[in-house]
């Protein structure tokens, strides 16, 4: 949810989170001292998640590939998250109606307790649409989905459906070091170049959300690359 909050949440925060550490008696190397602390905090609370993460295999509750591939894939919450789906797809989904439309199958699901879901599956490019619209909310396969899945046989989630910033390795970024042309000898060089980069991060930062959402029913997975070939 970071992304959706707003600068001053965001700020607000980060000044709740440092106030613990510092007080306004403090001097200067006081401060910086404390600083660290915080910092050395952040970074431990950090490694703790990575560590629960990596250190936990978590108990498969179907036989299905695909959640073998998801407790492999993302972090422990968001697997704990999909498993729901997963299961209740193989156990409370169940596909009353098919139908062929074109090179669309069209299908409804009738949840136990719930109401009816249509599902259309583009069966070349296993794009789906689901009426609950659970993935484009929370970028998360809905059992709905994961259901027809299931009784057409496809054993991996697709590709365009596996959001990078849910995944383990989302916090591993490249480093960037940009140098303005006609800039890095002139005065004020190295602050256009701290100006140019934190551009380029908060621009990656972007990306990374926006990475694995559809947007006018074009698939945009492969942006990242696309941006990669023009910044070379
Ligand atoms: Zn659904």
């Amino acid at each position: 949810m970071g992304g959706l909050l707003k600068t001053t949440s965001r700020s607000e925060s980060e000044n709740n989170y440092f106030d613990k550490f510092t007080n306004h008696h403090c001097s200067l190397v006081e401060f910086i001292m404390q600083y660290n602390r915080a910092i050395e905090e952040q970074r431990h609370n950090q490694a703790k998640l990575n560590a629960d993460c990596e250190g936990s295999t978590p108990e498969p509750k179907t036989p299905l590939g695909m959640e073998r591939q998801a407790a492999a894939l993302y972090t422990i919450n968001i697997f704990y998250e999909f498993q729901k789906e997963i299961w209740a797809g193989s156990f409370t989904c169940k596909i009353t109606n098919k139908t062929l439309e074109d090179e669309n199958r069209r299908y409804i699901v009738h949840e136990t307790g719930a109401k009816l879901f249509e599902v259309t599956h583009q069966e070349a490019t296993h794009k789906t649409e689901c009426s609950c619209n659970k993935f484009n909310r929370v970028g998360i396969l809905c059992k709905h989905v994961l259901a027809i899945f299931k009784d057409e046989g496809i054993e991996e989630i697709p590709g365009h459906y596996i959001v990078p910033r849910w995944t383990r390795d989302a916090s591993a970024r490249p480093m960037y070091d940009i140098v303005l042309k006609g800039s890095p000898n002139t005065q004020g060089g190295n602050e256009l170049k701290s100006i140019a980069n934190q551009l380029w991060n908060e621009f990656y930062n972007c990306l990374g959300l926006e990475n694995g959402s559809e947007r006018n029913g074009s698939n945009d997975n492969n942006a990242a690359a696309k941006w990669e070939v023009k910044e070379r």
